[in-house]
């Protein structure tokens, strides 16, 4: 029988412990497996139950015929590019995030595999790209950090027709508020280190796909390049992964209530988040996700000095990279997250030293609001 997405969370990928009993599969703490076992493992480079397990539960969230799990983030980034060969040409939306920009341009670019980027809000970079013959079509919605968002549906429209793979990065809606594959994407990617896990106590990738061909691709990645997850890592984010439906509506509400409070300071030059009645992106918003997530940027009309200031005097919120713990984080994309671009693309993009990216975590949201107020009055 088919189960909804909170049931899922609970009972799907819970494999490899009929022999015991436990109510919760164990960690495989091991490195190879002996030959010829019921369910061929072989090292735990090319596969371990713990893997197995988070890849059906990671699956079964996106209604995914296959999923493949990470190290990291990036490493499944890497998993994603490593398919490419010389001469090969990326088209990715200008606002990704910072590492990513960082892989394309200081390590792909060195292998001949080109990319371009695009500001994939606008109408006519659809035409652009009907011009062009990418391999891969890269986007992120909403963008890291400016919080833009893209229409998935039409990207994925016109990749198709142009037999290019389209690749989402849904770290930051999570799979709870979008899904990417029911949108035509061709392959639906997120750091499991941020929502998807949720305590930011470990790092951890997956990419989702309905392709058998993108699937062995992956595996063959993770196996060739090492890009495996620990058998301990990948338990901790099975464990949180469970409450990922209970968190994301926290985080939601809680999100749009301080978005709603930051816009009406004084010392705010605008704020964007997807649900806020004023976004520009907010009936695409709601068009393509069911929540606005936890994210809030906004940008103030202070000095680049003095908005670091500010951040600092903030009790509740922890001055950190990373974003999606149940814990709220503060960041300046400019000097922290974004600090690998260029500056010239920074302002291009509209990465200013006055921008702030706030991850609203799960704590009581009036405290959130009272410690806000009191660092920037
Ligand atoms: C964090 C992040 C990544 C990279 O993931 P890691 O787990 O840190 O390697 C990729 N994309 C986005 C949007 C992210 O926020």
């Amino acid at each position: 029988m088919k189960h909804k997405f909170e049931t899922n969370l609970i009972h799907i990928g819970q494999d490899y412990k009929e022999q015991t009993g436990a109510v919760i599969p164990p960690i495989y703490a091991t490195s190879t497996f002996a030959h010829g076992n019921p369910e061929n493992f072989d090292y735990t480079r090319s596969g371990n139950p713990g893997f197995r397990n988070l890849e059906n539960t990671l699956g079964s969230l996106e209604s995914a015929d296959y999923a493949t799990v990470f190290s990291s983030g990036v490493a499944a980034i890497t998993a994603v590019v490593s398919s490419l060969k010389s001469g090969d040409l990326i088209v990715a939306e200008e606002n990704i995030y910072g590492c990513t920009f960082r892989l394309f341009e200081q390590v792909l670019r060195h292998y001949g595999i080109k990319s371009l980027y695009l500001d994939f809000s606008k109408e006519e970079t659809l035409e652009t790209l009907k011009e062009l013959s990418p391999k891969i079509v890269w986007i992120e919605s909403p963008t890291n950090p400016l919080m833009k968002l893209i229409d998935i549906e039409r990207v994925a429209a016109v990749s198709t027709s142009l037999e290019a793979s389209l690749v989402v990065d849904n770290t930051f809606a999570s799979p709870y508020l979008q899904k990417p594959l029911e949108l035509g994407a061709t392959l639906s990617l997120s750091s499991t280190t941020k929502y998807i896990n949720g305590h930011s106590d470990c790092l951890g990738g997956v990419v989702c796909t309905n392709s058998k061909e993108w699937s062995e691709k992956l595996n063959f990645a993770v196996k060739a390049l090492g890009l495996n997850p620990s058998p301990f890592d990948s338990w901790l984010i099975s464990r949180g992964v469970k409450t990922l439906a209970l968190r994301m509506e926290r985080h939601c509400s809680n999100a749009l209530s301080f978005a709603e409070a930051l816009e009406v300071l004084p010392v705010t030059n605008w704020v964007r988040y997807p649900f806020l009645p004023s976004d520009p992106d907010s009936s695409l918003a709601r068009r393509q996700m069911t929540g606005g997530s936890g994210l809030v940027v906004a940008e103030f009309s202070y000095s680049k000095e003095e908005t670091i200031k500010r951040l600092k005097e903030l009790e509740l919120f922890v001055l950190a990279e990373s974003l999606g713990g149940v814990e709220s984080l503060v960041c300046h994309p400019a000097s922290m997250t974004h600090a690998s671009v260029p500056k010239e693309v920074k302002e291009s993009v509209g990465i200013t030293d006055s921008l702030v990216r706030f991850s609203i975590g799960i704590e009581h949201i009036d405290d959130l609001i009272a410690d806000l107020k009191r660092a920037l009055s």
